[in-house]
């Protein structure tokens, strides 16, 4: 056949492919599945209207982050790659809240060893006291630490941004 073979999208939709065929740069024929995935859930005419519409160097992004939502749309039909976008913002939100629990712990723990001045002790017992007081510190900070992360506060946040997202997409 040489070069004549038709791109993924005319093979599946079995028409001749055409030298200008839109499809044929972004699906090839070695990648049966890539337009597969994207007929399925968009259907065909719609990504070519959808290609149609954007300059030319911008279509392979905007191919890519089709196939990345028709299979994100195939693996959660219900939330799509909503899902996974409020699933990595509630990762983020949760590390936000771990990340300032840790430096108020860094605060405390410099505040606890800064009064030396004040407490004329000899410095052997000094360090003993601040090895003391860091422990306590630790031993406290994983109950406090778990109230943090799933504190109301955060799925509160996380519904309220997929409610957003909710608007965007409807
Ligand atoms: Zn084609």
């Amino acid at each position: 056949m040489g070069g004549n073979s038709p791109c993924a999208s005319c093979k599946l939709l079995r028409r001749r492919c055409a030298k200008d065929c839109i499809f044929a740069p972004y699906f090839p024929s070695d990648d049966p599945h890539k337009f597969a995935i994207v007929h399925k859930v968009f259907g065909a005419s719609n990504v070519s209207k959808m290609l149609q519409e954007l300059p030319i160097h911008q279509r392979a992004d905007a191919v890519s982050s089709l196939v990345y939502e028709a299979n994100a749309r195939v693996r959660d039909p219900v939330y799509g790659c909503v899902g996974a976008i409020s699933y990595l913002q509630n990762q983020v939100s949760q590390l936000q809240m771990q990340l300032a629990v840790a430096q108020a712990e860094i605060l405390c723990i410099q505040m606890q060893n800064e009064p030396v001045v004040m407490m004329p002790t000899p410095q052997m017992d000094d360090l003993d006291d601040a090895k003391s007081s860091s422990s306590f510190v630790f031993q406290n900070n994983h109950p406090q630490y778990l109230n943090f992360a799933s504190s109301s506060n955060v799925i509160h946040d996380s519904l309220k941004r997929e409610s957003i997202f909710g608007d965007i997409i409807s």
